[in-house]
């Protein structure tokens, strides 16, 4: 993980998980399992288990403390989509995505089936927003502060949420009592006042001393993570009695309904949805049957969220390294709910046709066929879902593939004709090389330039030449010079567009 990096396209990386398997021809030399998996079995080492995968939890909270406005890459070292990342864990890194707003990130992915069956879970945002509570909760703990309650002379508040007591100096952790709906009281008295004192409500207390006075006489508390036991003031803010609703909808709690977890009520649902009727799943579940139907209509455990699904500084691309990754990959990214969807076609293994995925393409024609006679498989509606940027560069280390500058051109042309801004990152260890077939060979040796060595690649003749053996053809050819020195010019100048720009 980096606040800096050299990846053009991207201000920074961060890497809440680690570790990957391959899968398919882009992987074949994967930089980042090279990287980590000379490390294997250094003791005490980063990338100690080399390129398993590895949830680092400990670095979720990375971008929360970027304060400038990045362009992330995330996770660099890993695919987020692997199969072996749990989706609590894909939560967890969607809700710091979330809080952390002021961000543009970038998830990049060669597992589109796992992203789309993540992303266009209707449960996915519910359970986000309850993470994007649990963490605002958590982060903003800090150090424990304490203040006088007013008006309750001897009696303290803590920015933990709990009353403090204090006789003769010895202040004591107060035990409060749980009322009915889980909500925590405590028994102050007031000075001069009767013996029983005042039963009050801690949350309420809470955000009194360190929030301010309620904007409302009927403003109520509410807690973020729909812990009514959880008074630190970072889970606590004010709001009313439609807002506390919805909260207890979000968190699954509302009329008691906090008996079933969030996995047993999507269990539920999927259970329904294959015929299991609404009084076996009471049955099993010990619920009524009536809750049973609030459940699978939505009208209980509803989606209703806090948060934009999907998220709109949240862009999701797929690599497309061939024609192959194109036409098994993009269609899954169009169905993807995504503010921004991209493609890395990097590194560029062979020519790619874009045009039936791009603008006007074949594949949108067929759905824009179908959603016109009524009948779309995908539910869209107009607009139709597209591709919004286009990333290509070459492969770079020491096996690197050459690339074809035709591929490259074509893929250009095809972006432009259909209006996607194209981002030129690299040629990568090879650098294209025009000249005639009589030429020598760069590389020094005794061979003309239409021939293959191991720092030149022939691609082919440019065009016919003259009468056969009187003038050369021309020739199009990779030459090895290395990543920095085939820099990153095309057609003379640099591209660097990105979406909206
Ligand atoms: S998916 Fe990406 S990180 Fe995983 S092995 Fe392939 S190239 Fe490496």
């Amino acid at each position: 993980m980096s606040d800096k990096t050299k990846i053009e396209w991207a201000d920074a990386t961060w890497n809440p998980i680690t570790g990957c398997t391959k899968v398919s021809e882009g992987c074949r030399n994967c930089y980042a399992m090279i990287l980590a998996e000379r490390f294997r079995g250094t003791p005490g080492h980063y990338y100690e288990n080399g390129f398993d995968i590895t949830l680092r939890p400990d670095k979720l909270d990375q971008p929360l403390k970027w304060k400038r406005p990045r362009r992330i890459f995330v996770n660099s070292m890993s695919d987020l989509f692997h199969e072996q990342v749990p989706f609590d864990f894909i939560d967890q890194v969607f809700a710091i995505m979330a809080l952390a707003s002021h961000h543009t990130f970038m998830v990049l992915t060669k597992r589109p089936e796992r992203m789309l069956e993540y992303c266009s879970n209707p449960q996915t945002p519910f359970r986000v927003a309850r993470q994007v509570d649990v963490i605002s909760a958590i982060k903003c703990l800090g150090d424990e502060e304490i203040r006088p309650i007013s008006g309750y002379p001897g009696y303290f508040a803590s920015s933990h949420g709990y009353i403090y007591s204090e006789k003769r100096g010895r202040r004591k952790r107060m035990k409060p009592d749980i009322g009915e709906q889980g909500h925590q009281r405590v028994q102050l008295h007031r000075e001069g006042a009767g013996r029983y004192g005042d039963r009050l409500l801690v949350h309420r207390i809470i955000l009194e001393m360190f929030v301010g006075t309620p904007p409302t006489p009927d403003a109520q508390g509410r807690h973020r993570d729909g812990n009514p036991g959880n008074n630190a003031v970072s889970n606590l803010l004010w709001g009313d009695q439609g807002e506390n609703w919805s909260d207890s909808k979000r968190h699954g709690s509302y009329r008691r309904y906090s008996k079933l977890t969030h996995q047993q009520v999507t269990e539920i649902r999927l259970r329904h949805d294959t015929g299991e009727s609404n009084e076996a799943l009471a049955r099993e579940f010990d619920v009524s049957a009536t809750q049973i139907r609030n459940i699978t209509s939505g009208a209980q455990w509803s989606v209703e969220t806090p948060i934009e699904w999907p998220l709109r500084n949240c862009w999701k691309g797929i690599s497309v390294e061939n024609q192959k990754a194109a036409d098994e990959r993009i269609p899954l990214l169009l169905q993807t709910p995504a503010a921004v969807r991209f493609l890395s076609c990097e590194p560029l293994l062979g020519p790619v046709d874009l045009e039936r995925h791009l603008n006007g393409g074949k594949t949108l024609d067929e759905w824009k066929a179908r959603a016109l006679s009524g009948v779309d498989p995908y539910g869209f509606r107009p607009p139709y879902p597209r591709i919004h940027w286009d990333i290509v560069g070459g492969e770079s280390g020491p096996r690197a593939r050459p690339m074809h500058p035709e591929w490259v051109r074509s893929i250009r042309d095809q972006c432009q004709a259909a209006g996607v801004p194209f981002f030129f990152k690299q040629w990568g260890e090879w650098s294209p090389w025009y000249g005639d077939e009589d030429d020598d060979c760069p590389c020094g040796k005794e061979h003309e330039g239409n021939e293959h060595c191991s720092k030149m690649h022939f691609w082919g003749y440019t065009g016919s030449g003259g009468p056969a053996g009187y003038e050369p053809r021309g020739i199009v050819c990779s030459y090895r010079v290395g990543k920095k020195s085939a820099g990153r010019l095309l057609g003379g100048r640099e591209w660097n567009d990105f979406p909206g720009s």
